[in-house]
């Protein structure tokens, strides 16, 4: 069966951000807020952009909430996606509200003229529209026809709803097939990707709290992403959404797909240690998260076999009798006191980040 590359996937405008068409995923995150609550909103955001969220959607549950869309648009620098079930009504006042991207799934609409009514107006501002397959809730169908989810359902799903776009001759569409199953989401992603070039947007469902969601979401998308699939990922965590963008990126770092994030070496350390290595691994991790650069940064233990286990690294410490070597490639360029060395480490940091910008 074909794969297709996130590469060869049809490129689709979210405000300013592209997705699909290249080898970039990009990183959205949802709020927890109440959307109509436009001040906690707007801060929510803020700190997702902050993060490194690219993309951020909001739920629209009601009409206070897509009355608050414009103005919350107007505050923020990141595209907004605003997530419907069914209201046709509440797509279209999202829409003339200025939303970026719509989630909803045309099949769920009822009526063809109201399916209508959505596609024109989206057409007319050139947004598009998300379709979220979602294991938990297949149509009835579906499930009647295998009894139930399975990975062919959703992608039978997510054809339905395709169809219904492209019939109206629509063709600006992502999308997602969500499961909180890890195998179940693997194969329905991978089945998606031989089916349709529609760029598709990750997701593990329901994956937990921070740890365990974390882990779930890294073994289900990590082997999604490794075959070349996906243009864009939420991490769904119980947690601060600051989390998700974290973890996002993290994962994204592991396959090379994160072009302007710095990367963090950290021996696991052992009884050679001689400093406190977790403490500075955890400063110098909050540190880089600002850095927009692929500048690997190693954080050693000891200087015995410190610098040479982290050749790769474009800059790092390790802990030696009361000091820190610094060095670069493994090669030792100097020697800075102990109380100085992670303030001496960020410096060369800056300095790195500097001459990649400059270039
Ligand atoms: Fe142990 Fe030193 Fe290796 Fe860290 S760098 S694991 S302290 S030998």
């Amino acid at each position: 069966m074909a794969i297709t590359h996130r590469k060869d996937t049809r490129p689709v405008k979210v405000g300013d951000v592209t997705i699909g068409g290249s080898d970039e995923v990009v990183i959205q995150s949802m709020t927890t807020t109440k959307t109509h609550d436009v001040e906690a909103t707007v801060a929510e955001i803020k700190r997702l952009e902050e993060a490194g969220c690219q993309i951020v959607r909001v739920a629209c549950p009601d009409d206070r909430a897509a009355d608050a869309i414009p103005e919350i648009k107007k505050r923020i620098n990141i595209p907004l996606v605003v997530d419907i079930h069914f209201d046709y009504k509440k797509a279209l006042k999202a829409i003339e509200g200025g939303a970026d991207k719509i989630r909803i799934n045309p099949g769920n609409i009822g009526k063809r003229e109201k399916v209508e009514a959505v596609v024109k107006a989206a057409k007319e501002k050139g947004i598009p529209i998300r379709i979220g397959v979602n294991a938990g809730s297949l149509e009835r169908h579906i499930l009647e026809k295998y009894g139930y989810p399975t990975a062919e359902g959703m992608v039978e799903s997510a054809l339905h709803h395709i169809k219904i776009l492209e019939d109206l001759d629509f063709h600006d569409i992502v999308v997602s097939l969500k499961a909180s199953d890890v195998k179940l989401a693997i194969d329905a992603y991978e089945k998606a990707a031989a089916a349709f070039n529609y760029p598709i947007h990750l997701g593990i469902t329901e994956s937990g709290t921070l740890f365990a969601g974390t882990v779930k979401s890294a073994a289900g998308l990590g082997a999604i992403l490794s075959k070349g699939i996906g243009s864009t990922v939420r991490i769904s965590l119980s947690a601060d959404p600051v989390e998700e963008v974290k973890v996002a990126k993290e994962l994204l770092k592991s396959f090379g797909l994160a072009a302007n994030a710095a990367t963090l070496i950290s021996c696991p350390t052992c009884g050679r240690i001689e400093i406190d290595l977790i403490s500075i691994a955890n400063e110098v991790e909050e540190y880089i998260q600002s850095i927009k650069a692929p500048i690997k940064v190693a954080v050693l233990g000891c200087a015995v076999n410190g610098p040479g286990e982290a050749r790769e690294a474009d800059i790092g410490i390790a802990g030696a009798r009361g000091e820190g070597l610094l060095f670069r490639h493994g090669e030792i360029i100097r020697k800075v006191p102990e109380d100085i060395m992670v303030d001496e480490l960020k410096k060369e940091v800056d300095k790195l980040a500097e001459e990649h910008y400059e270039k």
